[in-house]
């Protein structure tokens, strides 16, 4: 068996590990990278780059349509169709420019990446070996490699649910990412992101879509006020809800779906395609993690405030150290970890850690909601303002939706942002920015915002919280 050593060996090249790599290589640290599958992992494969493709796609689509009907715009086309397969090779050419160009970047920067699936066998040492059934067998492996510090970022994988497995007709968003044709019924069980992003998706592209989803309301995980506009949207493109309802699994002849509301009824729902969206765990299982015995917060590696895990030198970051999953956090965690390395002082303690789900009209959260601030202690005030009363919603044809700030009542920091809107992701820098720099209410009311913009909305609403809005 083939043996060698590193500084810093690397478990998982998506997002958290390879930015890991790149930034303790540009600090003089001999770094190894493994990566079983493709480099940038579920981000840049399956995940946030894939989906937004196909996203844009309907969303283009689904203007085209509604270009060629009766549009107010003066617009008219005819009869336009998509061609499926086109549309994914489009997105897998975007992928395969972000993958490539990660693999550049870790070259240029002298990180060793090595393809094959990793296996723990202690805290300074790991084998490789080809697939991930060779791992599970654990037979001999061709190489082992011993470190002085071993980063764990092996991510998260699908929840699947125990009465209808993943196979044939129920799928993962990996496979809803890369439709071969498109289903005429399509049943999406979760209503969180993965679950509203690509169902509204299949709408648009022309699929029927029904939504199962346990809770009362849709988007459970932010504050009810930020999914009306999104649950009104999607009503109004024909997604049909079931709410407090949960899936039974197939039909005999596997054609529908059963679902049990909360007064114990039945039903079933035809369906040729189930998108099972309830959830991501960390991914644990199958690489002898546990053999480390390392402390964990429920299926999560347990981390500190550095992603130090219970075991020195061993670290970890991203999706394997539990929620929020998010390919930002994982980042910036990895280039943390990198710093601590070279002996730089790090903490992570971000003010603000952004989310934006990438529905029709767009939710972006930062720092505290009204709500959390209340159940953090923190007395505050908090205003809205609609973006029907801005002038670039309308010319855009998008005024559904609203920003919210949340300010201390005291000396008004503004601790928290939220938004609901069209391309109201793109407000997520703004808010992250002002929270991270400790503005206050003053300081975003007293800058000169761009007109016409969507952003004169933010500054609008830090002028209403301080009871002076001028366009409202
Ligand atoms: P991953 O990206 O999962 O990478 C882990 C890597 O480790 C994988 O490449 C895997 O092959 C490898 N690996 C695992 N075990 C081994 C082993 N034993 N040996 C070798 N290699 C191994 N987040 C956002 O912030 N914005 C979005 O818009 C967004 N959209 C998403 C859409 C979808 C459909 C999905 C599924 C996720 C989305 N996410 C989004 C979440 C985001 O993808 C993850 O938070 C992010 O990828 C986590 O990064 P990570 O580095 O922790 O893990
Ligand atoms: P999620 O946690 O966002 O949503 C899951 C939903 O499924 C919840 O609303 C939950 O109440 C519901 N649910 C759970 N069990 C159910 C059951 N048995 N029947 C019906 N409903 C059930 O999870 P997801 O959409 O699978 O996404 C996974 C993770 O991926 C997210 O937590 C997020 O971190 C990440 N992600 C992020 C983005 C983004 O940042 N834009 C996009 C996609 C995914």
């Amino acid at each position: 068996m083939n043996a060698q050593s590193t500084t810093l060996l690397i478990i998982g090249g998506g997002p958290g590990g390879y930015v890991a790599a790149i930034r303790a290589a540009q600090l003089g640290i001999a770094t190894t990278l493994i990566e079983g599958e493709q480099l940038g992992g579920t981000c840049l494969n399956i995940g946030c780059i894939p989906s937004k493709a196909l996203i844009h796609a309907a969303d283009a689509f689904e203007k085209a349509c509604q270009y060629a009907g009766d549009s107010a715009l003066g617009i008219r086309v005819q009869s336009p169709r998509i061609d499926l397969p086109q549309t994914v090779r489009w997105k897998d050419g975007i992928v395969h420019k972000l993958t490539s160009g990660v693999a550049t970047l870790l070259k240029k920067n002298g990180v060793q990446v090595i393809k094959g699936w990793a296996r723990i066998i202690d805290g300074k040492t790991v084998e490789v070996r080809q697939s991930a059934e060779d791992v599970a067998s654990a037979g001999p492996a061709p190489l082992r490699i011993g470190c002085q510090h071993l980063l764990l970022a092996t991510g998260s994988q699908a929840v699947a649910l125990p009465n209808m497995p993943f196979g044939g007709p129920v799928i993962s968003s990996t496979e809803a990412l890369s439709p071969a044709s498109l289903p005429r019924r399509l049943v999406v069980v979760g209503a969180g992101y993965i679950g509203l992003e690509l169902g509204t998706a299949y709408r648009k592209l022309g699929a029927e879509v029904s939504v199962v989803e346990a809770l009362d309301r849709i988007l459970p995980a932010y504050d009810a006020d930020l999914g009306k506009p999104v649950a009104a949207a999607l009503q109004r493109l024909g997604v049909q809800f079931h709410l407090g309802c949960t899936v039974q699994g197939l039909n005999a002849s596997g054609d529908a779906v059963r679902v049990r509301n909360s007064e114990g009824e039945e039903s079933e729902l035809a369906a040729d395609q189930v998108l099972v969206a309830v959830g991501r765990h960390p991914r644990t299982q199958g690489w002898d993690l546990e053999s480390l015995m390392l402390d964990m917060t429920g299926r999560a590696v347990k981390i500190d405030d550095q992603c130090r895990t219970s075991m020195r030198d061993v670290w970890a970051i991203g999706d394997l150290t539990g929620e929020p999953m998010l390919a930002h956090r994982a980042m910036a965690q990895g280039e943390m970890v990198a710093e601590i390395i070279a002996g730089k002082r790090r903490h992570f303690a971000p003010r603000a850690m952004p989310a934006v789900c990438f529905t029709d009209p767009e939710v972006v959260v930062a720092g505290y909601t009204p709500q959390g601030a209340l159940d953090a202690g923190l007395d505050c005030i908090d205003a809205i303002f609609p973006f029907a009363a801005n002038g670039r919603a309308m010319t855009i044809e998008s005024t559904a939706g609203f920003v919210r700030v949340v300010a201390r009542r005291d000396n008004h920091l503004i601790v928290g942002w939220q938004a609901v809107g069209s391309s109201v992701s793109e407000l997520s820098a703004a808010f992250s920015h002002s929270i991270e720099m400790g503005a206050v209410l003053e300081d975003v009311a007293g800058t000169i915002h761009a007109h016409p913009t969507l952003g004169e909305a933010v500054q609008e609403t830090a002028l209403r919280a301080l009871g002076h809005a001028l366009h409202i």
